[in-house]
């Protein structure tokens, strides 16, 4: 997505450890209108595939999910997050390492927003080595749900999670994907 390329090189800088901020309009303050026309953007590219619902997780996920739930009609979901790995018999729960936090946190959705047979399309703000979604792929998983494709805005494509999971036969559409930012110069990836 263009728009979005062109926004990252405007207003992204990138910080130690491989970390693109974005605070101007998607991590922190928000560019409602782009993150409503980036929701625009994923149901074009899903238009046709059968989703019930959409599931992501807090916080930073939330907005352009919100975004997509809205133009595809359907129902969003968020996965909370844990510090403590108390588990009660009424939700679905996994561990998720986190990128940008360096630890691990549980993800916690009840078992009464996701159920068998439900087709998901799961979203996140970022994806870079694929934890995030993989967590959310398990909580799929233990509903009985099945997933019916990744969407996220940007796609560090260079820590490789988006591949190996296309590699997996899952569908991945993200609106940016960064091949490299070596020495803060951002790459973008233009497939053929
Ligand atoms: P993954 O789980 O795919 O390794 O990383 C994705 C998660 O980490 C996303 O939920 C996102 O919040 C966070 N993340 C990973 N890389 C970045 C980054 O470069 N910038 C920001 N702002 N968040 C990131």
């Amino acid at each position: 997505m263009k728009a979005l390329e062109d926004k990252i090189l405007k207003e992204g800088s990138v910080l130690p450890g491989q970390v693109l901020k974005v605070g101007s309009f998607l991590n922190h303050q928000m560019d409602v209108p782009f993150i409503m026309e980036m929701g625009r953007e994923i149901a074009a590219r899903f238009r046709g595939e059968e989703i019930d619902k959409i599931l992501t997780v807090e916080a930073s996920g939330i907005a352009l999910a919100f975004a997509a739930a809205y133009q595809m009609g359907v129902p969003l979901v968020f996965a909370k997050k844990n510090k403590t790995s108390n588990v009660s018999a009424g939700v679905y729960t996994t561990a998720v390492h986190s990128y940008t936090h360096g630890r691990e946190f549980q993800i916690v959705v009840s078992r009464e927003v996701l159920h068998p047979g439900e087709r998901i399309l799961l979203i996140d703000d970022f994806l870079a080595n694929g934890c995030a979604l993989r967590g959310l792929m398990d909580i799929a998983g233990q509903a009985g749900a099945a997933v019916a494709g990744c969407a996220t805005a940007i796609e560090k494509g260079f820590q490789g999670g988006g591949d190996a999971l296309r590699s997996e036969g899952i569908r991945v559409e993200s609106l940016a994907i960064l091949d490299g930012m070596e020495d803060g110069k951002i790459i973008f990836r233009h497939n053929a």
